[in-house]
């Protein structure tokens, strides 16, 4: 990481207690829809920031506020204390993006795009060439460095648009679905990079679909719905929320209907009923609950009980899967 690191001295301390992005009251209407609700929320700088919800809840249009794409009727959204929409350069100039679908005019080749973007930005081209060596061998792309944008691979173009979102040095990153359609393996080296870059001071707000990787990166997190922020707390305390238990039951045998030992708690049969899930299963409760199946003749195959996950906390708020 240490050339990489290289990128952001200069750039000298953050701004004391300004947050990186201030989300003030915002509302956006596309004609009769009200894509954003009154959505107010503060990320703090060197937070790794998670904004989920389900397809159609507002977040794109979130992001799209913050970096200055779509004009919001109602609200003030600040980057690092600058107006979005009255100062725009300098909001702007804050913020790296990296958008979920891949835009690159494809007869450049990978170092011409890092390049054309530095000078969209106002880099001097000997600090330009000097970063973009470090992003690309940061990022394994420095081998394609004379390569057309066409050529790469899909994992290659992932990192490829990390590194344009960096060019410019930004003390904030906005990532819309940084890992969508990449194997295992990529993830968890985007997730390496993403926590390095996190390390070194970077703050970062992420949308994703995969729940996991907003545990596993993300300090604070928060939800939005039909356009209105639903939740928006700590990763730890969003989890606590949901202290109980989840039990998952396999049986020898599909099970048809749900027990009335069940009555009254949050479960569901799945997999044509060889599985039940109890989301938070009271741990006093499992004791009877094992016994009543027995004795209905239900026998397990396997019993798994495990501490509630986002992906719990996120069906309560919501009521659907994200
Ligand atoms: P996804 O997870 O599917 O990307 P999202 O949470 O990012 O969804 P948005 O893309 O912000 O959601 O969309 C919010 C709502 O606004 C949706 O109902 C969408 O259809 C609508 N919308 C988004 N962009 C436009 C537009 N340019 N014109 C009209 N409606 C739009």
């Amino acid at each position: 990481m240490s050339a990489l690191a290289d990128l952001w001295t200069g750039l000298g301390p953050g701004p004391g207690d300004v947050p990186a992005i201030s989300v003030r009251g915002m509302r956006k209407r596309y004609g009769d829809l009200q894509a954003v609700d009154d959505v107010s929320f503060d990320v703090a700088s060197g937070d790794f920031f998670a904004f989920l919800g389900p397809n159609g809840a507002g977040k794109t249009t979130t992001i799209s506020a913050i970096v200055g794409l779509v004009r919001y009727q109602e609200g003030r959204i600040a980057v690092l204390g600058h107006d979005v929409q009255r100062a725009y350069r300098q909001a702007r100039l804050a913020v790296g993006l990296a958008p979920q679908e891949f835009n690159f005019d494809r007869y450049l080749t990978v170092e011409e795009i890092l390049r054309y973007q530095a000078g969209y930005f106002g880099v001097a081209p000997g600090v330009a060439r000097r970063r973009a060596e470090a992003l690309l061998r940061q990022f394994s792309l420095w081998d394609k460095r004379q390569r057309d944008v066409s050529k790469l691979s899909g994992g290659m173009k992932r990192r490829l648009t990390l590194a344009r979102a960096l060019i410019h040095a930004p003390r904030v990153l906005i990532l819309d679905e940084p890992t969508a359609g990449v194997d295992l393996e990529l993830r968890l080296e985007l997730w390496e990079l993403l926590r390095g870059l996190n390390r070194q001071g970077l703050t970062i707000l992420l949308t994703t679909h995969y729940l996991e990787e907003a545990e596993q990166l993300c300090n604070r997190i928060a939800i939005i719905d039909q356009g209105r922020l639903v939740a928006l707390d700590d990763k730890a305390s969003l989890l606590a929320r949901r202290s109980q238990e989840r039990l998952e039951l396999t049986f020898q045998a599909p099970v048809l209907e749900l027990p009335p030992a069940l009555a009254g708690l949050d479960a569901s049969l799945e997999l044509g009923g060889l599985r039940l899930v109890v989301r938070h299963c009271p741990a006093a409760d499992l004791p009877r609950i094992l016994r009543a199946l027995e004795s209905q003749g239900h026998h397990l195959e396997d019993l798994a009980v495990t501490r509630c996950n986002l992906q719990d906390v996120f069906l309560a708020l919501t009521g659907r899967p994200t």
